[in-house]
């Protein structure tokens, strides 16, 4: 995912806009495989202030990951926000080189900086839906779609061990 930015480079208080989509590989996370259902959608304006090139849009797709409760299949929508400011590498300044996001020869690199985004928008556990009941701890029934008979899918797991020693009456 590349943007040229040579023509802005040229007229300081300029601005372009561009619309990239990209199809990015499967990444993982968390243990888990993730694919891309559709291929990363950003649309970004960039506009060159004399100091830098500020980018800032949107960042839009839709993973594929498993639920962590009931392991199974679920898509997940991302809609982001996106703001970087990048610095010709030839014209970074001491402090720019080490703290700014850099492009050479015109061109601006984003996937990286937009996978970083992606990735911590991605939340510590995927769960498919609110209410998902998850499997059960006993037989793995997957409980949204059927009732085991181990009967204790209310019970929390610790309880359930302790209740194995003092059985409830
Ligand atoms: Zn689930
Ligand atoms: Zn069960």
């Amino acid at each position: 995912m590349k943007v040229s930015v040579a023509q802005l480079l040229r007229d300081e208080g300029s601005s372009a806009n561009y619309d990239l989509l990209e199809e990015f590989p499967p990444l993982q996370f968390d243990g888990d495989d993730l694919t891309f259902e559709s291929p990363v959608h950003v649309t970004l304006r960039v506009s060159n202030t004399g100091k830098e090139l500020l980018a800032n849009g949107r960042v839009q797709t839709r993973v594929r990951a498993h639920c962590s409760r009931c392991l199974e299949e679920m898509g997940y929508p991302l809609d982001l926000e996106y703001e970087d400011e990048w610095v010709s590498a030839v014209k970074a300044t001491d402090d720019q080189l080490e703290n700014a996001l850099l492009f050479e020869k015109d061109q601006i690199e984003l996937n990286e900086r937009i996978l970083e985004q992606i990735v911590l928008a991605l939340p510590m556990k995927f769960i498919c839906k609110p209410e998902c009941k998850g499997l059960c701890s006993h037989c793995g029934t997957n409980l949204n779609q059927a009732k085991c008979s181990c009967g204790e899918e209310n019970i929390d797991p610790r309880l359930a061990e302790l209740a194995k020693w003092h059985p409830v009456e």
